[in-house]
C-alpha cells in the first residue's frame, strides 16, 4: 500500500515498468486511501520493490509510506494495471498542472518530429488541471480532445513501455496545438518566427501578452526601467510588484540570495514564485522600492525555448489582467483587452479550462509559506481529521478561495482574486459550477463568513435555500484559527493568535488582532489590540495617513500639534480637517482592532507610505525598511484590550531622532512582545501550551520569525499555515473543518 500524493502524476504506469523490468507478476490499483500493488514475490523481493518505489518515484509523486502487507493472492499470468473500482475515488485523479521535465527538455533537441515542438510533454509533465473539463481524466475530457494524435504519437500513447503512455495531452509537431503571434497588422506563425518576432521586441523595450498555462501573463525586459515603466502605465498597475522570470537557477542566484528550501520551490515540478531577497537590482519600477522580488524558472516549453532567442537574462511576466480583474483566458478577450497594453499577443490554439495564476510562496524561519495557491497545487486535496464530505465552505472576500469535501479531503479550490465587483463574482461562481461538475459535487452542508456584505456570503446563502441544507456562519478569525487546526489535525483547545487586516467579528466591530482560546466547536475570545477608529472605513485602508491621524488622536494629548508632523504637514489641509472632524464626530468611522492597521499607521507617520497603491503596501514598506538589527521594544500595555498608546507616543517622539530602520524593527519587535506576553497569561491560566499562528499579517517574514522564536524559546509549540495561505486564501479550509466538526458533533 503506497500513501501520498500518487495520483495522476503517472504513478501506476511507473509501478507497471517497475514490475515489469523485474518480471514480477501482479496488479496495481487505486483506491481511495493510496495506491495498492499487488505482487508475486518474497520478503526480500518486496523491500527491494518498495526501496525503489521511493528512490524513482515520478517527480510530482509525494510518497509519504509505502507498507508491506503479507497475503495469499491468486496468481497472476503477468503485471497489469486494474481501473480503479471506487468512482468517487476518481476526483483526487487530477494532478496540478506539472513544469516540463528535463527528459522532454532533451527531447526538444534530438527527438526528431518534436525538434523545438512548444507543447512537448509525458506522463511525468506537462499541463493537467488547467486543460481538463471532464472526469475521468482521459483526452476526450481535456481541451486537447480536437486534436487527433498522429499515428506515431498514438503509438507512444498506447505503449506501456513507452514514457508517453497514457500522456493525455500527448502531440508533436505534426498534430498537436501551435502558437500564433498577432499584432497589429500582422499574424506570424511558426515557433521560431514568433520567438524571433518576441527576441525583437523586447530588445526594443517593448511588452507582449502570452498565453501560459492557465492564463495570460504580460512580459517585458526586466532590465529595461523603460520598458518596465511603459509596461506599468500601460497596465494601469501603479506599483505593486512584478513577477520575474529568469533564465535559469544560475542567473537568478546573480540576482537574489536564496536559501535552499528556497532553491529546492524554485526548481520544484510546481514552478512558483517565490519571494526572495535582491541582491543586484533589476529595473528599479519592478519591485518599486520593496527589497524583495518574486522570482521564478520557466514552466513551459515555451518559455525555455524564448531564453535562447532574448539577450536578457530576466523577463518580467505578470499576470494578464485588467487591473482588479480575473486573470484572462479566452483569446478573443485578450486580442480585444491586452492588445491595447502590449500592442501584440502571443497566443495558442489549445483552450485553457480552468483558469490558474501562477502560485506565489515564501520561506521563513526555513519553512514554507502559501501566498497564493493556484497553478502547481490546485486542485491537490488537504487532508483533514474529520469528514466533510458534501461540505461546501465559500470562504473570505479577498484572496478569496473556496473549498469543497469529499470524504476527508478538503479541496482548495484555485485563488479567485477579490470577490467585490461582477467579473471577480462571476468567475467565483464559475469556479464553484466546475468543481461540481468535475468532482461530482453535492452541496448537504454550506458554512460562509459572518460578515452580511460579503457576496460570497450571498452566495452562501443562495445555495443553501436552493438545495434546502443548512447554513453555517463562521467567525472569520476562527476560521483562520481553524484554517491551521485544519492542516496540523489539530483536536482539543489550542490557543489562536490572528493578526489579520479586517473581518467582521461578533460584536459588529471590525476585528483582527485576535488572541483566542479556541477548539473545534468554539471559541472564547480572550484579548485583543484597542479598537480605533477608521475615518471613511475602507478609505482607511487606501489611506494608511489615515489611521496614523486616528491612533494619534486617540492616544495623544489634547494639544498635540498634528501639524508639526511631516506626514499631516504633506496631507492637503481640506482633506486633513474633514477626516479630523469625522474621527472627532464619530461620522462614519468604524471601530477596529485590525493589526494591518496598526501597521499602516506607523507605516505612515515614517512616511514610507502615506497612501497605499496596492493592498499591503504600508506594511510590506514598513517590513522592507528594517535595515538593523536589535531586540529592543516599545513599551505596551495589556489588560483585556492591549494598549498601544505608550508605543505610540514613543514613536512620535522618536521620529526625527532614530533612524527609520531602527523604528521599523523596534515596531514588529513590540508586536511580537505582545504576542509573547499575552500566550504566558493565557498558558497561566488555561495551561495551553500549543499555539496556532494565522491571518494575512503573518505573512510578513520578520514578524513572524520573530514570533516563533519567541513563543518556542519559551516552550510554546508553534503551529502556522503551510499548505493554504495565512492569508484570507485560507479561510475556506477553515470553514469546511469546522462545519464538518459541528456537523459531526450533532450527529
Ligand atoms: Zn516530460
Ligand atoms: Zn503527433
Ligand atoms: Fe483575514
Amino acid at each position: 500500500m503506497v500513501r501520498g500524493l500518487v495520483q495522476g502524476v503517472g504513478f501506476r504506469p511507473f509501478i507497471h515498468r517497475l514490475a515489469t523490468g523485474r518480471a514480477l507478476r501482479g496488479e496495481v490499483t487505486n483506491r481511495s486511501d493510496g495506491v495498492v500493488v499487488t505482487l508475486e514475490c518474497n520478503r526480500q523481493q518486496a523491500e527491494q520493490f518498495a526501496g525503489d518505489i521511493h528512490l524513482l518515484a515520478p517527480r510530482a509523486a509525494t510518497i509519504r509510506s509505502v507498507e508491506i502487507i503479507r497475503k495469499d493472492i491468486r496468481s497472476y499470468a503477468d503485471f497489469r494495471i486494474t481501473a480503479s473500482r471506487d468512482v468517487d475515488n476518481a476526483v483526487t485523479e487530477v494532478s496540478p498542472d506539472i513544469a516540463v521535465c528535463d527528459e522532454c527538455l532533451q527531447d526538444l533537441v534530438t527527438d526528431e518530429g518534436r525538434i523545438d515542438y512548444p507543447f512537448i510533454n509525458c506522463t511525468a509533465c506537462g499541463p493537467r488541471f488547467s486543460i481538463v473539463r471532464a472526469l475521468p481524466y482521459d483526452r476526450v475530457n481535456t481541451t486537447m480532445a480536437p486534436f487527433a494524435m498522429c499515428p506515431r504519437c498514438e503509438g507512444e500513447y498506447q505503449d506501456i513501455s513507452d514514457r508517453r503512455f497514457h500522456a493525455q495531452p500527448v502531440a508533436c509537431n505534426s498534430c498537436g496545438p501551435e502558437y500564433t503571434l498577432n499584432e497589429e497588422e500582422t499574424t506570424i506563425k511558426g515557433i521560431s518566427a514568433i520567438l524571433g518576432r518576441i527576441a525583437s521586441r523586447l530588445n526594443a523595450g517593448l511588452s507582449v501578452a502570452v498565453k501560459s498555462t492557465g492564463g495570460y501573463n504580460l512580459m517585458c525586459d526586466a532590465l529595461n526601467e523603460e520598458a518596465v515603466a511603459s509596461l506599468r502605465i500601460n497596465k494601469q498597475r501603479d506599483r505593486k510588484p512584478f513577477a520575474v522570470m529568469f533564465r535559469d537557477i544560475g542567473t537568478l542566484k546573480e540576482y537574489c540570495s536564496v536559501s535552499e528550501e528556497e532553491e529546492t520551490h524554485l526548481l520544484s515540478w510546481r514552478r512558483p514564485i517565490v519571494i526572495v531577497d535582491s541582491t543586484i537590482p533589476l529595473a528599479p519600477s519592478v519591485s518599486s522600492g520593496l527589497r524583495t522580488v518574486g522570482a521564478m524558472l520557466p514552466h513551459m516549453p515555451f518559455h525555455h525555448m524564448l531564453f535562447r532567442y532574448i539577450s536578457t537574462p530576466a523577463v518580467v511576466l505578470t499576470s494578464g489582467n485588467l487591473s482588479d480583474e480575473p486573470i484572462i483566458t479566452g483569446d478573443d478577450e485578450a486580442i480585444r483587452s491586452l492588445m491595447p497594453v502590449t500592442g501584440c499577443v502571443v497566443s495558442y490554439n489549445r483552450e485553457i479550462s480552468n483558469r490558474v495564476d501562477d502560485s506565489v510562496i515564501r520561506v521563513i524561519n526555513g519553512m514554507t509559506g502559501m501566498v497564493r495557491r493556484a497553478r502547481g497545487f490546485a486542485p491537490q486535496p488537504v487532508e483533514i481529521a474529520s469528514d466533510a464530505e458534501g461540505i461546501l465552505a465559500a470562504g473570505a472576500e479577498q484572496k478569496n478561495t473556496l473549498c469543497i469535501g469529499k470524504g476527508r479531503q478538503a479541496l482548495p479550490g484555485q485563488y479567485n482574486g477579490d470577490v467585490n465587483n461582477v467579473a471577480t463574482y462571476d468567475f467565483y461562481r464559475e469556479t464553484y459550477t466546475l468543481y461540481s461538475s468535475l468532482f461530482r459535487f453535492t452541496p448537504s452542508y454550506v458554512v460562509c463568513d459572518m460578515h452580511p456584505g460579503y457576496l460570497t456570503s450571498r452566495f452562501a446563502g443562495e445555495i443553501s435555500e436552493e438545495m434546502d441544507v443548512p447554513l453555517l456562519k463562521v467567525q472569520h478569525h476562527y476560521a483562520h484559527a481553524a484554517s491551521v487546526m485544519a492542516e496540523h489535525q489539530l483536536g482539543g483547545k489550542v490557543i489562536g493568535v490572528i493578526m489579520d487586516g479586517t473581518g467582521y467579528g461578533t460584536d459588529g466591530n471590525i476585528w483582527g488582532s485576535e488572541f483566542l482560546v479556541a477548539t473545534c466547536h468554539t471559541f472564547e475570545r480572550f484579548a485583543h489590540f484597542d479598537y480605533m477608529k477608521m475615518p471613511g472605513g475602507d478609505a482607511a485602508v487606501r489611506e494608511p495617513w489615515r489611521m496614523a491621524l486616528s491612533c494619534l488622536l486617540n492616544y495623544s494629548d489634547n494639544n498635540f500639534d498634528y501639524r508639526s508632523l511631516r506626514l499631516f504637514q504633506s496631507i492637503d489641509e481640506r482633506k486633513f480637517s474633514i477626516v479630523h472632524s469625522m474621527i472627532e464626530q464619530d461620522i462614519n468611522a468604524p471601530l477596529t482592532c485590525g493589526a494591518g492597521r496598526f501597521f499602516d499607521a506607523v507605516s505612515a507617520l515614517l512616511m514610507l507610505c502615506p497612501e497605499n497603491v496596492f493592498d499591503s503596501e504600508a506594511p510590506m514598506r514598513l517590513e522592507s525598511a528594517i535595515a538593523a538589527r536589535t531586540d529592543e521594544y516599545y513599551p505596551f500595555s495589556s489588560g483585556e484590550t492591549i494598549g498601544l498608546g505608550d508605543m505610540f507616543r514613543r514613536i512620535v517622539f522618536d521620529i526625527d531622532r532614530i533612524d527609520t530602520s531602527m523604528i521599523a524593527i523596534k515596531f514588529h519587535n513590540t508586536i511580537a512582545r505582545i504576542i509573547l506576553d499575552v500566550c504566558m497569561k493565557i498558558k497561566k491560566e488555561t495551561g495551553l501550551k500549543r499555539v496556532v499562528l494565522s491571518g494575512g499579517v503573518f505573512q510578513n517574514r520578520y514578524l513572524l520569525g520573530k514570533t516563533l522564536t519567541l513563543l518556542s524559546e519559551r516552550g510554546f509549540t508553534v503551529f502556522t499555515n503551510h499548505q493554504v495561505p495565512a492569508n484570507d486564501g485560507g479561510i475556506s479550509l477553515g470553514q469546511l473543518f469546522l462545519a464538518a466538526e459541528r456537523r459531526s458533533s450533532c450527529a
